[in-house]
């Protein structure tokens, strides 16, 4: 398959070895294959930014829209020195296939900086902030491509990205984001949606495999706003959180984590490691903990063909995007771990997203209760939906989701003909 080295990267090589394994379950002609595959666009920006100390740094930023097929591109903006072009297209091409299974009337996109936020000041990170909706304003817009926040960026950040882009305009275009604060437009439930959705999906798996939540325990790699609001969900359930990891290492304590104080170490120190109680491990040892559930909400590629053998855990409930390799994937699918992969798993954060952008667009806001209410309601369906196919089909649960995904934006794009 002809693909431009522009995008490559080990990410991108694992969402193509994804899609062309369903692509060819499916069916679907080579000349279909091809252009459902690759990305419609990528812009790629500079991005020069006043720092605090005086000196200029040059930043580089991308976006890739994957398919305009059905309406608008949707996804994250994500801030991480490891961004590169290959990584966004591959995000970009998984919120495709996210979008079509939840029956969302939107292709997928994904934008990304490479840099450090963390190690970057809050003037520094919104004057980056500006000047990158400011490169991407001839590719965005309501109706065009919607950012939404991401690893590394926030409710901020999107409230600087709605008022640049609304400066622009001349008038407020709450639209234009997603995950913004709800002072100026965003949905109440937004922030919790992602993990209030992981949760809602591994109370449903240990129903399938009858596993008590009260007492279950869990382990989460990552703790920003999908690992944070996972952990918090699943504990009102009666789940004991027994471990958690960031970037700065993991922390572990069987007779549960106080999640409260945690999240109190976390915001003083930046870190989970050196939370008093618990034991300081490796991040490693983290994910071969045994466990009922175990939460990847970080980064992609963690559960790799190394480690995926030392996995203790019955469920794998995959919050982050891509955190498991075609590698482990061979192994997983023989194994008795119910996989909720991520293209289901995370999806609550781009449903509600997408109930944002219905309520900024009429000016008409709904109550949390009802957020959620419509949140659940597709997650379950979805939910079943893969399940039932997986099994009518033999066909492992991230081949299930995906079949199902793929398959809509391939009829869509015969359907219009080739210019979408
Ligand atoms: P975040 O920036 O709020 O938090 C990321 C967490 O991961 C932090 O705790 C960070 O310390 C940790 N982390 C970063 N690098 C790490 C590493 N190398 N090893 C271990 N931990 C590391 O990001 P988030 O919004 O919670 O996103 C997490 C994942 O969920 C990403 O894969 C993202 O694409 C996915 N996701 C997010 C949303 C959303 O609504 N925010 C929606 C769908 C999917």
């Amino acid at each position: 398959m002809n693909t431009p080295s522009i995008y490559d990267s080990p990410v991108f090589k694992m969402a193509c070895d994804q899609y062309d394994h369903i692509a060819e379950w499916l069916g679907i002609g080579q000349a279909e294959r091809e252009r459902t595959r690759l990305p419609k666009r990528a812009l790629i920006v500079q991005i020069p930014v006043r720092m605090d100390d005086g000196t200029v740094q040059t930043f580089q930023g991308y976006r890739v829209q994957h398919h305009l097929t059905f309406g608008p591109t949707k996804g994250g903006i994500r801030y991480h020195p490891d961004v590169t072009l290959g990584e966004v297209a591959a995000l970009a091409m998984w919120m495709s296939w996210k979008c079509a299974l939840v029956g969302l009337p939107y292709g997928g996109a994904k934008g990304g900086v490479t840099c450090n936020p963390h190690k970057m000041s809050i003037g520094e990170n919104e004057r980056l902030t500006r000047r990158f909706t400011q490169e991407l304003i001839p590719i965005i817009g309501p109706q065009v491509d919607i950012p939404a926040p991401d690893m590394g960026t926030n409710e901020q950040t999107m409230a600087w990205m709605m008022d640049t882009y609304s400066t622009h305009a001349g008038h407020a275009v709450p639209s234009i984001v997603t995950g913004k604060p709800v002072s100026i437009g965003g949905s109440l439930g937004r922030k919790e949606a992602t993990g209030r959705g992981v949760a809602y999906l591994v109370n449903r798996a240990m129903d399938v495999l009858k596993i008590e939540a009260q007492g279950a325990t869990v382990v989460i790699q990552g703790f920003g706003n999908v690992g944070f609001h996972a952990a918090f969900a699943l504990s009102r359930h009666g789940t004991k959180i027994i471990a958690v990891g960031d970037h700065t290492g993991a922390v572990h304590d069987p007779a549960g984590l106080h999640l409260d104080q945690l999240a109190e170490h976390v915001a003083l120190t930046k870190g989970v490691v050196g939370f008093s109680g618990a034991k300081n491990i490796s991040n490693e040892e983290l994910l071969e903990l045994q466990c009922d559930v175990l939460i990847p909400a970080a980064v992609e590629r963690q559960v790799t063909g190394k480690n995926v053998r030392q996995l203790k855990c019955r469920i794998l409930a995959e919050a982050a995007n891509g955190p498991t390799t075609v590698e482990a994937d061979k192994v997983l699918r023989d194994s008795d771990i119910f996989v909720i992969p991520d293209v289901l798993c995370n999806s609550g954060g781009v449903i509600v997203s997408y109930f944002e952008w219905v309520q900024d667009l009429q000016n008409f806001f709904w109550t949390e209760a009802e957020v959620n209410d419509r949140l659940y309601r597709i997650l379950e369906q979805t939910f079943s939906q893969v399940l039932q196919f997986s099994k009518r089909e033999k066909l492992y649960h991230r081949d299930a989701a995906l079949a199902i995904g793929v398959r809509k934006v391939a009829e869509a794009k015969k359907v219009r003909g080739l210019f979408p």
